[in-house]
């Protein structure tokens, strides 16, 4: 087996590409860790994320259309929400189309001089000019991107920006695939930068397993592992939705802008369950994927006098129905539906989306803003303001306050005042008032994000504040899910691909050198995700928490806040160890 990456480079300002043979893959494996070895090589450290020639890269796994749930792509970039080295994970069916296609990394760099979409497969490299889709939302990009591009539907992924992404907004998303996103910190706004309205790949090869004797036996054995646990149960029939009942219920999910974490009076109307039964349309799947947790419901709207209907349909999970349900006080599940939509529509991060409005809200009711700057008059529950205020949000060049916001809550904070009361660790938080171990992850997490390390989980099953168990908590997780995420495992797959699985999936496709020390190259993976942090600028003593969090009260009662900064103080000594120049073992 080769020991290099086979990577697709297409240069936008110049129109040609190439194909790299990158070394290190039995060192790199993939994923994360392909992501950071490409931009260490094509990355600009030191410029503007929206530089010309700073590089999107996006990577997949040595796993990818292999084995079940191997369905995550890992984009690496320049982060214009904090102007960092930054990773998104998305699925759908970008992964699989990249495998067939040929190549387990692609770099796109350059700015195209109109706005175009990049097409790929395994024997063409394509930039085509769609000026006339300037300021199309993501809908009509969508339908329009499938009605010229028929070939391959089956093996064909779609990336697209929506008018926020044109705008580049702070937290701007891709879509991928209608229900998937590279969601969270700004790429979409970078591929904005670029001119670039879309992309398009399509996995037109096929290749031969016959030289794998074992690969059916282990394949079998971790597809039945799959479709046997509780997973199915658990992700496919509620979904992540279900844990919206259980986390008011247990005094963990944040209302309002974080003034309760629960409000047993108003969970019944956006409770996984009221979707279920009033408006799950049908379940759908991220590609080579048996599970089926994404929730696709029916939304409904009158649009006249008579009985006139438009339909549409909006996928659903637990964090979005947070960010734009709980967090904005809203309480029928049709309602979030509505913005949700509204905020696909325009190609916004929902989270970062829906908690910057929450803390306009508040804001707003405080009289730090005044509805000259929010143009409309913003108020918790009250659903058609938020629709409008999305839009704005989009298309910032309202007013300044819009431009503002675009950059996040606490840029705004900062600018009007109200910095107290932002809910934000690192970016817009993401749902979880479960205590002090989620909130220093999330401040102090690679991505910022609950996925980081999965203290959300760890705050509701501990209740002793022991620093030296949260951090070999913390150490553990965040390894671990440094090497899932470069095999791109879904990570609701993690009790299956123990390293046990992980290792005998790649001895079954001769990947033998690969699986050697597994949890050694993952630590090496996570050092150099980190120095990039560092090296474009991460400083973890800068990272403020809000005073809102300190005065969280959960199920367990109020923040042990002198537990939290000692936390914060411990955690940011290990991450201090990654800096680079320090040749410091970082778990010491
Ligand atoms: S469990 Fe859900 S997110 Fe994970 S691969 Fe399957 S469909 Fe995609």
């Amino acid at each position: 087996m080769t020991n290099t990456f086979n990577v697709l480079h297409v240069d936008l300002t110049s129109g040609k590409s190439r194909v790299l043979n990158i070394p290190g893959r039995n060192t790199w494996l993939g994923g994360c860790g392909l992501a950071a070895v490409l931009f260490e090589q094509f990355g600009l450290l030191h410029e503007d994320p929206f530089h010309s020639d700073q590089p999107m890269v996006f990577a997949i796994g040595p796993l990818t259309g292999y084995f079940p749930l191997m369905s995550k792509t890992v984009l690496g970039f320049m982060s214009p929400y904090h102007g960092q080295y930054a990773e998104s994970h998305a699925g759908g069916r970008l992964a699989l189309a990249l495998r067939f296609a040929g190549y387990e990394g692609l770099v796109i760099t350059g700015r195209a001089s109109s706005l175009s979409c990049l097409i790929i497969g395994s024997r063409q490299v394509t930039i085509q000019n769609v000026h006339f889709m300037r300021g199309m939302d993501i809908f009509k990009t969508g339908k329009l991107l499938r009605s010229m591009h028929k070939d391959h539907a089956g093996h064909r992924s779609i990336l697209r920006i929506g008018p926020a992404g044109e705008n580049q907004v702070s937290y701007a998303a891709i879509n991928v695939d209608t229900y998937r996103h590279f969601g969270r910190l700004g790429s979409g706004a970078v591929m904005g930068s670029k001119n670039l309205k879309a992309v398009i790949v399509s996995g037109d090869m096929g290749y031969d397993l016959s030289a794998y004797p074992e690969y059916p036996k282990v394949y079998k054995e971790i597809f039945t592992a799959v479709t046997q646990s509780d997973l199915m149960k658990k992700y496919h029939d509620l979904g992540t939705a279900e844990n919206l009942k259980k986390l008011d219920a247990a005094g963990y999910l944040p209302w309002r802008n974080l003034t309760q974490t629960s409000d047993p009076k108003a969970i019944d109307g956006i409770s996984g369950e009221t979707f279920a039964r009033d408006l799950l349309l049908r379940q759908s799947a991220c590609a080579g994927c048996p599970v089926g947790c994404i929730h696709v419901g029916l939304l409904r709207e009158k649009f006249g006098p008579e009985n006139e209907f438009l339909y549409r349909q909006v996928a659903y999970d637990y964090e979005p129905i947070f960010a734009v349900g709980s967090m904005l006080g809203i309480d029928d599940a049709s309602s979030v539906l509505t913005l949700l939509e509204d905020v696909e529509r325009a190609g916004l991060d929902v989270m970062s989306a829906g908690v910057a409005l929450a803390w306009a809200t508040e804001a707003l009711q405080q009289g730090i803003l005044t509805q000259e700057e929010t143009l409309v008059p913003l108020a918790f529950g009250v659903c058609g303001p938020y629709g409008r205020a999305i839009e704005l949000l989009g298309n910032p060049a309202a007013n300044r306050f819009y431009t503002l916001l675009g950059q996040g809550a606490l840029a705004a904070a900062k600018h009007y005042g109200g910095e107290d009361f932002a809910c934000v660790l690192g970016q817009e938080i993401a749902g979880y008032a479960t205590g002090e171990n989620y909130i220093v992850s999330q401040a102090l997490g690679f991505r910022h994000s609950h996925l980081d390390i999965g203290a959300y989980s760890f705050d509701q099953k501990n209740t002793t504040h022991d620093i030296s168990q949260a951090m070999t908590f913390f150490d553990t997780e965040e390894q671990q899910r440094v090497l899932l995420c470069s095999m791109v495992s879904c990570l609701f797959a993690r009790k299956v691909y123990t390293l046990g699985r992980l290792t005998a999936a790649l001895h079954s496709l001769g990947l033998e050198e690969m699986a050697e020390n597994l949890e050694t190259k993952a630590s090496a993976i996570q050092a150099k995700r980190w120095e990039l942090r560092f090296k474009t600028g991460f400083d973890p003593a800068s990272i403020p928490i809000p005073q809102r969090f300190r005065q969280m009260v959960t199920g367990k009662g109020p923040l042990d806040e002198k537990y939290l900064d000692q936390l914060m103080e411990t955690y940011k000594k290990r991450l201090e160890a990654f800096r680079p120049g320090e040749d410091v073992d970082p778990k010491k």
